[in-house]
């Protein structure tokens, strides 16, 4: 399907920054008719529902640019049935405020390339949708254990020490709404995990309007296959509820304990992330944005001219910035 503008014709897409779609052509707003793909994917193509093109389908793309007209183009068969999600949380953070974001949090990194802050080079990053499965439980966590009290006094030239012994249970029915997991398999899993917490009081009902002007994915993998990480989660923050709540002991020893889930439930749904990917000499630097919070992952290069050119007059400096650049820097 493609959003066209009752006014111009042109694309409408959906605005970060007004919250609603507008035509970047008339200015249009919220002024628009949806038109429907006639036809399905084939063999990996479809015909774009504008221009006619035939476009290259990925296996999990959902929604993308055609690559002859340039128009936001979204795959109907992929946003419906087992396809539709539940929910979204749409773009607050657009493309300029993030190239904005991007400048001022990496301008002080002297030694970068002198392009990895350039508009041309900003302006390759792309906005995606990156499907998640969320995970509902409501668990009851047992615990059971022995926990000592122990009270000492003077009596005379005498020492008493007297030790008390208790049966420590605590039986609690936890609920935990929307464990997050990602499921996309070109989007590492660290990353994912620096990149919350999204704010998930700001999801809403999926509309495909959402998606016009941004790329998306279909969820990678069934919400079984990745599961174990929800449940790990739940598992931590249970086992963490239990210990806080027993306090007062001397000491405690655990003999017993047990999470069960009692109910589960599982909703899939899309969150935002602006994605640049620099290159420099021939590798991949790509970097992500969180499309609601603004917050930065990513990883820094290094042009050794620039790094050499000030080997020797500051270098204490210059080794502590490497220090935090090199690996995955998780920035707020
Ligand atoms: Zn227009
Ligand atoms: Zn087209």
């Amino acid at each position: 399907m493609i959003f066209k503008c009752k006014n111009c014709g042109g694309n409408a897409v959906y605005s970060p920054e007004k919250r609603r779609m507008i035509c970047p052509y008339c200015d249009s707003e919220n002024s628009y008719d949806r038109k429907t793909n006639s036809n399905d994917i084939v063999s990996n193509m479809e015909n774009c529902p504008d221009c006619g093109g035939t476009i290259p389908v990925e296996q999990f793309d959902s929604a993308m640019h055609c690559p002859y007209c340039g128009n936001s183009i979204i795959f109907d068969e992929r946003v419906q049935g087992e396809y539709l999600p539940k929910f979204i949380i749409p773009f607050e953070l657009g493309k300029d405020n993030c190239k904005a974001l991007i400048r001022e949090k990496f301008k002080k990194l002297t030694f970068a390339p002198a392009d990895f802050l350039s508009e041309v080079c900003l302006n390759t990053m792309q906005g995606d949708y990156v499907p998640f499965w969320f995970y509902d439980y409501k668990t009851n966590a047992v615990f059971e254990g022995q926990g000592t009290k122990v009270r000492s006094w003077t009596s005379g030239s005498y020492r008493y020490t007297e030790t008390s012994y208790y049966n420590v249970v605590r039986d609690m029915n936890i609920p935990f709404e929307k464990l997050p997991a990602d499921a996309s398999i070109k989007m590492p899993d660290n990353v994912m995990d620096l990149m919350e917490p999204y704010t998930y009081s700001k999801l809403r009902d999926f509309e495909p309007e959402y998606l016009s002007g941004f790329n998306a994915e279909i969820y990678n993998m069934p919400a079984e296959d990745i599961e174990g990480r929800a449940r790990k989660k739940m598992e931590d923050d249970a086992s963490a509820i239990l210990r806080s709540s027993i306090s007062g002991y001397s000491s405690v020893i655990k003999n017993n304990q047990s999470i069960r889930v009692l109910d589960r439930n599982v909703n899939y749904g899309l969150m935002p992330v602006w994605k640049y990917v620099y290159q420099y000499k021939e590798q991949e630097y790509p970097f992500y944005v969180n499309g609601e919070t603004g917050k930065i992952i990513g990883t820094a290069p290094l042009s050794k001219s620039k790094v050499v050119g000030y080997t020797f007059t500051l270098w204490a400096l210059l080794t502590a910035i490497l220090a935090s650049v090199n690996g995955i820097l998780g920035l707020i």
